[in-house]
């Protein structure tokens, strides 16, 4: 189950994604400001995106597929998380332009579930969709890859090498 994880990790480094380390983009002025006062759960009602965002990222999947949830799974860390990624984290851009940050937790955060199984764990938070804030939110993530990542201005490393 493990080596699946992993070869999905490699596929993805195949894809053209470009990173500007924490520095470089706050330097170009590209870190995002986002409202720390917004509800990052939205209404709490289930069908709200951000709501159900943060249900499927903190709670023990119940059916099968591929998920990753954090292990704390208050609202006040995933706040927190939000804000920090924003701040403090690494800008990745997709081939199709859109734009995440990636930020580097230094600890095991969260696991990777795959049909109800744990098969990784994840160290890493990525806030997606960070313009919107009718869909902002984030979900754990492996390092695994992006100790290869490289910024696109200074080609420093966006993952320090553990
Ligand atoms: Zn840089």
């Amino acid at each position: 189950m493990f080596l699946i994880y992993k070869i999905q990790h490699l596929q993805k480094l195949s894809n053209m994604r470009k990173y500007l380390c924490n520095q470089c983009a706050r330097e170009l002025g590209q870190l995002p400001t986002i409202n720390t006062e917004q509800s990052f759960t939205g209404s709490g009602i289930v069908g709200d995106y951000l709501f159900d965002k943060y249900v499927r990222h903190t709670q023990f999947p119940t059916g099968d597929g591929f998920v990753s949830i954090y292990r704390d799974t208050s609202y006040d860390t995933y706040k927190e998380y939000a804000i920090i990624s924003a701040a403090s984290g690494s800008i990745e851009i997709g081939d199709d332009g859109k734009k995440a940050m990636l930020w580097w937790a230094k600890e095991d955060i969260g696991d990777a579930i795959h049909n109800q199984i744990p098969v990784a764990y994840n160290n890493m938070v990525k806030l997606v969709l960070y313009e919107n804030k009718n869909k902002i939110h984030h979900f754990p993530t492996s390092s695994l890859s992006a100790h290869e990542f490289k910024c696109l201005k200074c080609g420093g490393d966006i993952v320090p090498a553990e």
